[in-house]
């Protein structure tokens, strides 16, 4: 494994690589969740490159920036095993010039549910992706749909701007309890951890009364409320179309529910795709 930690080692690593590459773009303390879109990338591509770098300017005001877990020896011990081909670990300034252009959120799209709770969180997200898929030049890219919106907002990006690549959706990896892997994860106690498993079990709750025949939205979002008793906020419910707009009643293969709550201090969101 090659590893690059400004662009110029990255330009030299990458050079002129005519094989297929498969991109997985992180923020590191890696986890199962992003080793199995390294994974997906080996197998749809020749090269496997990774990317980790935690982008300040997708974290707001008052977040976790200066506290968000930073585990650099054992990531790179984790891409090594994992067969990743090239590893690009830049610093801010490698990334970032003084008085940038900006990439900003689309008005509508960008700014429901985690753009309405994370103001701006969108446009320094799209911003960051624009810059690493303009200079790995990927074959394809892997996201994880445990992060729907962003996922729905960069193929968005990809499509408004021309980039000439592959958007691959992979799904959501979780602990054995249910729990959506999330780097996040750590600043939960025990206690904490099981309080944190009424947003799966919430999800859950929610597939099942579909199967059961309960098509209404409103309903669906209340049974789901209740389940969610016990976290410290529950900051949104939802229950929107793949394209993220609002609906009244279920849409079987078009539908994604939703959830964000603080347990503790800690920020956790799901979704479950129907
Ligand atoms: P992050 O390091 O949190 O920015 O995540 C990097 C990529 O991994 C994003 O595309 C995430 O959606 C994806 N990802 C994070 N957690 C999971 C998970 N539990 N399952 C699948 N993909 C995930």
């Amino acid at each position: 494994m090659i590893i690059t930690r400004n662009i110029e080692e990255f330009n030299q690593a990458r050079g002129n690589l005519s094989n297929s590459i498969g991109f997985v773009p992180t923020m590191g303390a890696l986890h199962e969740g992003h080793i199995s879109l390294i994974k997906q990338a080996q197998e749809d591509n020749d090269i496997v490159i990774v990317s980790i770098f935690i982008n300040p300017t997708q974290f707001l005001e008052g977040e976790d920036l200066e506290t968000y877990p930073r585990r650099e020896q054992g990531d790179i011990e984790i891409c090594k095993r994992a067969g990743v081909d090239i590893l690009f670990m830049p610093n801010i300034s490698d990334m970032y010039s003084s008085d940038e252009l900006k990439i900003l959120a689309p008005l509508k799209a960008g700014y429901i549910l985690e753009g309405e709770s994370r103001a701006g969180h969108f446009d320094g997200m799209l911003q960051i992706v624009m810059k690493l898929l303009n200079l790995v030049n990927p074959t394809k890219a892997y996201f994880g749909k445990k992060d729907a919106q962003q996922l729905s907002l960069i193929k968005k990006m990809v499509k408004d701007y021309f980039i000439r690549v592959e958007i691959v959706a992979c799904n959501i990896i979780r602990d054995n309890q249910g729990l959506a892997l999330s780097s996040r994860n750590i600043y939960l106690n025990p206690s904490q951890k099981i309080t944190a498993l009424k947003l799966s079990n919430s999800l859950n709750v929610a597939v099942k009364s579909i199967w059961q025949g309960e098509l209404e939205v409103d309903k669906i979002k209340d049974i789901m409320v209740n389940v969610l008793d016990g976290v410290t906020k529950i900051e949104y419910v939802e229950i929107v179309d793949y394209e993220f707009r609002a609906i009244d009643k279920i849409k079987i293969n078009n539908t994604i529910i939703l959830v964000a709550c603080f347990v503790g201090d800690t920020r956790l969101i799901d979704n479950i795709w129907i």
